[in-house]
């Protein structure tokens, strides 16, 4: 017998993104089934939804088939920092690809909707500006950022092969860089990097000379526009760029987070990673005629938010025992 209430399966639910939307699926009155392997996730984002009779976290490697009933899927699986998704780029292409095939799997077995988190690196580095979904993108298909980009494209190919072959209900979503609290503290993307950074008063890593530019979105509005999406008749498959388009560089957001927390901490200058994008920043045109979805949330009013977040985790940090005195008590 079917349930009343709608079942949301969320792959990569204990990541950041995932705890989220977790929370905002759970909100709106659904049962929300959260499978992640933990391999950038933490049981602590989610640890305040495990009281909840309607949330349910499972152990579970995407790259292996899934055999659960739900109505809906949000396939977030995989790590999504340069430094996480390049620790080990084949799991990292088989995690996008082979995931997206089970998942595409599971959601053709139930008949269910499913949406992708695809990425703006769909885009490489690109040599259109901004960011429009029509743009086929500029990426080196043997660089270090590969497995994450050409992973995330084969997922898109995989999500619309089955939409023409199979008739499935799909939704993908292009997101740029997003940001907030429970980003993970080493998972060295540049808002969280920096502010820990600022938060110790050690130095601002800046890599390259600071003038390439990203557009960053906070995280509640970035949910808000999944879940917009997935609401979305069924003709709206995308792919739809889910972004802030208030573009800066890096240098400028280094600088606001030096203000924002009146660190002392003194910049350094890094190398820039190999084929790191110069420019990005979405354009949202399609998201705003489609979904009505624009974000609302100012950097500097997220800035404040992730800063306070960060502040409390390392406060905490701080006060907790160390290990064999943890163990002996
Ligand atoms: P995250 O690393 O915090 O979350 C990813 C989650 O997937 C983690 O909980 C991780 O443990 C889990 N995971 C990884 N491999 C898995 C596997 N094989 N099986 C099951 N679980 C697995 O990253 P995030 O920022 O929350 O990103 C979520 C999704 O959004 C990713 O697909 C990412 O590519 C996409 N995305 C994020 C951003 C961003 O700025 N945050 C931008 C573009 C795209
Ligand atoms: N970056 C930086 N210092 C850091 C981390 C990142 O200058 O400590 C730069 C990085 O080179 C890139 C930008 O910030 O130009 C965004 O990097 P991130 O890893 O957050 O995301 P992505 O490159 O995937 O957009």
């Amino acid at each position: 017998m079917s349930s009343i209430r709608k079942r949301v399966l969320v792959t990569g639910g204990a990541g950041f993104l995932g705890s989220h939307l977790g929370e905002r699926l759970l909100s709106e009155g659904a049962d929300v089934l959260c499978v992640d392997n933990y391999f950038t996730g933490r049981k602590d984002n989610v640890a305040h939804l495990l009281a909840n009779p309607r949330f349910e976290a499972m152990r579970h490697d995407v790259c292996f088939p899934l055999y659960v009933e739900v109505d809906e899927i949000y396939n977030l699986a995989c790590p999504a920092s340069p430094i996480h998704y390049q620790f080990d780029p084949v799991q990292t292409t088989k995690t996008s690809v082979s995931g997206a095939i089970n998942m595409l799997g599971l959601a053709k077995r139930l008949r269910a909707k499913i949406f992708q988190a695809s990425t703006s690196e769909v885009y490489g580095d690109p040599s259109v500006h901004p960011q429009r979904e029509e743009y086929r993108g500029n990426v080196n298909a043997i660089g270090p950022r590969a497995c994450y980009d050409e992973g995330k494209r084969c997922a898109e190919t995989l999500f619309f092969d089955y939409h023409r072959q199979h008739r499935l209900r799909i939704r993908v979503a292009r997101i740029f860089n997003t940001y907030g609290p429970r980003m993970h503290p080493n998972d060295g993307r540049v808002v969280s990097n920096f502010i820990v950074q600022a938060l110790k008063g050690e130095p601002i890593t800046l890599y390259g000379d600071g003038t390439q530019t990203r557009a960053f979105c906070y995280v509640d509005d970035l949910i808000d526009g999944f879940v917009r999406l997935m609401a979305a008749p069924d003709e709206v498959t995308g792919p739809i760029n889910l972004g802030n388009p208030v573009e800066t560089t890096v240098a400028e957001l280094a600088a606001k987070i030096i203000a924002l927390t009146g660190s002392r901490s003194p910049i350094v200058r890094r190398p820039l990673p190999v084929d790191d994008p110069v420019q990005r920043c979405p354009d949202i045109d399609r998201a705003k005629t489609l979904l009505a979805w624009q974000p609302k949330i100012p950097l500097d009013q997220g800035l404040a938010k992730t800063i306070a977040y960060f502040d409390k985790l390392l406060t905490e940090q701080r006060q907790e025992p160390p290990a064999t005195v943890k163990q002996l008590a």
